[in-house]
C-alpha cells in the first residue's frame, strides 16, 4: 500500500497513520515529524527548519524535498508508505511524481481528510503528544485514560511549540493558500479519495479503509 494523506493541520493525518501503520505493518513518513526530530537532535537541519516552523510558514522546498528523497528510497519503504504532510506546494507534488517513477511506484490512493477551519483550531490547540513513542490524544476528543500520559507506553505528554493560537491561523492561511490547490493537481490523476473528517476517529478510519480498499 502506497499511501498519501493530505488535509489542513489538525484533519487526523497522523491519528489515521498510527492506524493505518498498526494495519498494514507499513513506515509513516510524515515530514513534520522527521524536522521534529532534527529540532530535538539540535542538527543543522533541525536549526533551519524550526525558524520556519515556530512562524508557522513552510521549510523551503530545497530543504524539504531532498528529505523525502532519501526516505522514500529507504528499502523499508519498498512495499509501502503513509506519506503525511508532503506534498505541501506544487513543486514539492511535482518532486515527487518525478521521485515515484524513478522508484517504479504507483500510488494506491491521496486520501484527503475534510475538516472546516473552525474545527481546525480547538483540534490543534487541545492536541497532545507522547514524548516517547509519539502517539496523539486531544484533551477533549481523544483524552489520555490518564491525564498527561500516554495510554500506549506511559510517557508524558506534551504541546508542540506551534500548536499555540497564533501560530495555528498562520498554518491554516499557509494551507490555503500553498496546499489546499494541490487537491485539484490529485484530482486529476484519478486516485484522489476525499473523506469526511469530522465523523469520530474510527468511523474516519473505516471511511479511508475502504476508500483505499475500493469500497468508495
Ligand atoms: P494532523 O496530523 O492532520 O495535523 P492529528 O492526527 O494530529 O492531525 O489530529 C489533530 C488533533 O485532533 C489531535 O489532538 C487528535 O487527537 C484530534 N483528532 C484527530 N481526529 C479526530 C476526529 N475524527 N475527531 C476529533 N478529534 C480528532
Ligand atoms: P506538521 O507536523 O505536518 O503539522 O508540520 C509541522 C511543520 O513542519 C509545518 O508547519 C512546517 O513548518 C514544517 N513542514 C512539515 N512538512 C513540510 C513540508 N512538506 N514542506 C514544508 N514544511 C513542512
Amino acid at each position: 500500500m502506497y499511501i498519501l494523506l493530505m488535509g489542513p493541520p489538525g484533519a487526523g493525518k497522523g491519528t489515521q497513520a498510527e492506524k493505518l501503520i498498526e494495519e498494514y505493518k507499513i513506515p509513516h513518513v510524515s515530514t513534520g515529524d522527521m524536522f521534529r526530530a532534527a529540532v530535538k537532535k539540535g542538527t543543522e537541519l533541525g536549526k533551519e527548519a524550526k525558524k520556519y516552523m515556530d512562524a508557522g510558514t513552510l521549510v523551503p522546498d530545497s530543504v524539504t524535498i531532498g528529505i523525502v528523497r532519501e526516505s522514500l528510497a529507504n528499502p523499508e519503504c519498498a512495499k509501502g508508505f503513509i506519506l503525511d504532510g508532503f506534498p505541501r506546494t506544487e513543486d514539492q507534488a511535482v518532486a515527487l511524481q518525478k521521485i515515484l517513477v524513478d522508484l517504479g511506484i504507483k500510488l494506491n490512493g491521496v486520501v484527503n481528510i475534510v475538516v472546516p477551519d473552525q474545527e481546525l483550531v480547538s483540534r490543534v490547540t487541545g492536541r497532545r503528544i507522547c514524548k516517547a513513542c509519539g502517539a496523539t490524544y486531544h484533551v477533549e476528543y481523544n483524552p489520555s485514560k490518564v491525564e498527561a500520559m500516554c495510554d500506549k507506553c506511559g510517557g508524558a505528554l506534551y504541546q508542540r511549540d506551534d500548536d499555540k493560537e497564533e501560530t495555528v491561523k498562520k498554518r491554516l492561511e499557509v494551507y490555503h493558500s500553498q496546499t489546499a490547490p494541490l487537491i485539484e493537481y490529485y484530482k486529476e490523476q484519478g486516485v484522489y479519495k476525499e473523506i469526511n473528517g469530522l465523523q469520530a476517529i474510527d468511523k474516519v478510519y473505516r471511511d479511508v479503509k475502504s476508500s483505499l480498499e475500493g469500497g468508495n
